[in-house]
């Protein structure tokens, strides 16, 4: 008994290892993936700044403790994606979906969802979204068509346009109107847009915040 026991901790311990390098693996490939990304900071660190951005965008439910705690069954782990091996404590938290997770990956997600509780809207929805300025473009001439022409939106940069991102090339107007509904803009600012754009060629919506999940669509 004793050495199935001393075997089975010497096991969870290469397991340990085994997901600590994987982890280590996952971060480097993050940072590889991302010259922004910090270079310094442990895994777990890296870890829980996962979690805090899968939360603030919706992508991880919060937990808020209704979980069951047992033996690890190989399961994979909702936080880090590697398997919860059977000498593991397996989380199984019940939210939207239940999912299961790692001790150490429970932890970090349960102090990240405590911590997102008691930060106020107002300053979640600075943290997640990007106010930025949304500029319009066409053609201007006398034989320029508004509802038919090609626009130009981009967004970003300020007033001197330095750093501008163009999110695409719609033609005529109809075409825009999906692409800022795309946007998540609201249907009197769009409205208001094209009415301004029949009229002139350039456009400029000064604070438009654009959602973690646009920005992820237009691949920004
Ligand atoms: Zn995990």
């Amino acid at each position: 008994m004793t050495v199935l026991l001393s075997e089975s901790k010497a096991r969870c311990l290469e397991n340990r290892k085994l997901l600590a390098r994987s982890r280590l693996l996952i971060a480097r490939s993050r940072r590889l993936l991302s010259p922004s990304f910090e270079i310094s900071g442990s895994s777990d660190e890296n870890l829980r700044r996962t979690i805090r951005t899968r939360l603030a965008t919706g992508s991880l439910f919060p937990v808020d403790g209704k979980v069951f705690a047992g033996k690890g069954t190989g399961k994979l782990c909702s936080i880090c994606g590697m398997p919860i091996p059977q000498g593991d404590i397996e989380h199984e938290v019940v939210g939207p979906t239940t999912v299961f997770a790692h001790w150490d990956c429970y932890s970090i997600w349960r102090q990240e969802s405590d911590e997102l509780a008691r930060t106020p809207q107002q300053s979640r929805q600075h943290s997640v979204k990007t106010p930025t300025p949304l500029h319009i473009e066409r053609e201007d001439g006398a034989g320029i068509n508004p509802p038919t022409t090609e626009y130009a939106v981009s967004f970003g940069g300020s007033t001197d346009r330095v750093g501008t991102v163009l999110l695409g090339r719609p033609q005529g107007l109809d075409a825009l109107v999906l692409l800022l509904r795309g946007l998540g803009m609201a249907h009197g600012e769009i409205v208001t847009a094209c009415q301004a754009l029949t009229e002139q060629p350039h456009y400029v919506i000064p604070d438009v915040s654009l959602t973690p999940a646009v920005l992820r669509r237009f691949r920004l």
